[in-house]
């Protein structure tokens, strides 16, 4: 249950004033300075990564100029105007999500009641969020708006690609570059917010916080906050590590010490110990680059502000660093990318891993003998692979169904199981399908993910393994590489959440529907033979033809030379 009473942490601690707003201090000086002189334009462009404070500079910027005691370009914050906007009750600051509705509506409305004064304030603020996923037409009715805007009216168009406006709208307006946030930006911001709400917390913790968020204020309150509900008001680096699914500092060097000293035992124990507490081979082997990358830019650039904090919190972080080489960690960051990349789409990532840190033991890492141990490990583990891709999902398995021994050189066809998608259904989705519907499909679902991870890690991470491959105007098809990741998400609990994250996004109440990516691409090369068959049949050329000849005499090459 949601309380209704409840609110993010970055959306009470919005900040109020300019001088508030951490790290884009070029950007609220300029902006200060346009209020303090009065030299107000009419068309603003916030460009920037998501989570540098684009739409909270937009409602500061609302309200600062609107408010009517302004001091030195910062808003009162205490007459009729700051409190209208500040408490949302004023009827001229318009908030637009171009990215869930295209905005040819909001847009057109626009037109219409531009020219109208304001209810209460001086200026009518329209702050367009997303402005680059406005359709053809939305930007055609905002570009008409934008070349002749009525005196008391600003627009503050957002977006996290620039590039994708058209020009012609982008020559209209000032623009203002924001850049992610540093480091010490977030980590001074995060601080703030904890002792307002009254939160304990380390600097490493929050330290760990600002750099899982990469330079994003946003997602940084969204990491503290959803501990925060974890932990209480103390919050530790490992609830840290819990809510984001992450690896602590600690496991990570101590691994990469293991697998330095080749120590195979003592790297699987390890890898058993983390899988136990609920983190998937994937994290690891994420955490593992993470790591490793942190110590080669160490190596080479010791001075850079980020590694400074670094090696005065985790003292086993200089000394890793000291007994690795560049070329080896090199080697490492590359293998494990290649690992975590075949990963992606194996049944059994978990043995994928362990093979792929005996191989770093062994290549990578060059000390030491002990070598035909290894190998033999090696291929035990890669035949024991083979096997079990052979066999197919293990949750069927444990139905009781077992798989028939397979010759090697059997033919790749694949026979139809109990857990296919009926056909009947597959067809019936095909034939309603949109492409149109599945490349914004594509286009929204980084963000739907997004939402959906905001909702629950679990099912983040299962949903991350499928992938859209049809679109209907009620059903959406996923497509999975391995069963466990197909049926976790398809488990009712959280379908739902899914269907949720996509009714929010897009307005649509969508169903999800799921089938193994072999069925698809089976389905999709037997679909396309009697398509073309289809539109053999229906070439109006050739149905002229049998109609005027008759069908013996015309000759369809294609089809009787098949
Ligand atoms: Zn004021």
């Amino acid at each position: 249950m949601i309380s209704i009473s409840y609110k993010a942490l970055y959306r009470v601690y919005r900040p109020q004033s300019f001088h508030e707003v951490v790290g884009q201090e070029a950007v609220t000086r300029t902006l200060k300075n346009a209020i303090k002189e009065k030299k107000i334009s009419h068309a603003y462009l916030f460009s920037g990564p998501r989570g540098t404070g684009k739409t909270s500079a937009a409602k500061l910027f609302a309200k600062a100029v609107n408010c009517l005691n302004p001091q030195e370009g910062e808003p009162c914050n205490q007459c009729e105007a700051c409190k209208g906007v500040q408490s949302g009750e004023t009827l001229d600051i318009l908030e637009i999500d171009a990215a869930s509705n295209r905005g040819v509506d909001e847009i057109r409305d626009i037109r219409d009641k531009v020219m109208l004064q304001p209810s209460s304030l001086t200026y009518k603020v329209y702050i367009i969020d997303e402005v680059h996923m406005l359709t053809n037409e939305a930007f055609n009715a905002l570009l008409k708006t934008l070349e002749e805007p009525p005196e008391h009216v600003i627009f503050i168009l957002a977006t996290t690609e620039p590039h994708k406006l058209p020009l012609t709208i982008v020559s209209r307006c000032q623009r203002f570059d924001f850049h992610k946030f540093s480091i010490s930006a977030i980590m001074s911001r995060l601080r703030y917010v904890s002792d307002q709400v009254g939160i304990a917390i380390s600097d490493e913790t929050l330290a760990t916080i600002a750099k899982f968020s990469e330079g994003g204020m946003r997602d940084a309150l969204g990491i503290l906050d959803q501990a925060y509900s974890f932990a209480g008001n103390e919050i530790s680096l490992e609830d840290v590590h819990f809510v984001t699914g992450t690896l602590s500092a600690n496991f990570l060097s101590r691994l990469i010490r293991e697998l330095k000293e080749k120590n195979i035992a003592n790297t699987l124990a390890l890898l058993d110990e983390v899988i136990l507490s609920g983190k998937d081979p994937e994290q690891v082997i994420k955490g593992l680059i993470q790591y490793l990358r942190d110590l080669l830019v160490f190596k080479n650039a010791p001075d850079l502000e980020e590694m400074q904090g670094r090696v005065l919190l985790e003292p086993d972080f200089k000394s890793l660093s000291e007994q690795l080489k560049s070329s080896e960690i090199f080697k490492a960051i590359e293998h494990l990318n290649k690992m975590q990349n075949e990963m992606k789409w194996s049944a059994h990532p978990r043995i994928m891993l362990e093979v792929a840190l005996i191989q770093l033991c062994e290549q990578v890492f060059q000390e030491g003998e002990n070598e035909s141990g290894l190998w033999r490990r090696i291929e035990q583990l890669e035949q024991k692979i083979g096997q079990l891709e052979k066999q197919g999902p293990v949750v069927r398995q444990e139905a009781g169904f077992t798989p028939k021994a397979q010759s090697g050189d059997e033919e790749k066809r694949r026979l139809p199981t109990s857990s296919d998608l009926p056909l009947f259904r597959l067809k019936s989705i095909y034939q309603q399908a949109n492409p149109k519907f599945l490349d914004r499909m594509l286009e929204l679902w980084p963000s739907i993910l997004e939402l959906v991870r905001a909702k629950d890690v679990r099912t983040a991470a299962w949903l991350k393994q499928g992938k859209p491959v049809l679109v209907t105007e009620q059903a959406v098809l996923l497509a999975f590489n391995s069963a466990i990741h197909r049926e976790s998400t398809e488990l009712p609990e959280n379908k739902k959440i899914i269907e949720e994250a996509l009714l929010e996004r897009t307005k649509v109440s969508f169903e999800i529907a799921t089938v193994m990516l072999d069925q698809w691409n089976d389905f999709l090369a037997k679909h396309k033979e009697l398509l073309k068959e289809e539109k053999e049949e229906l070439d109006p050329i050739i149905k002229e033809a049998i109609q005027l000849v008759g069908e013996e005499l015309v000759h369809i090459k294609n089809r009787r030379e098949r």
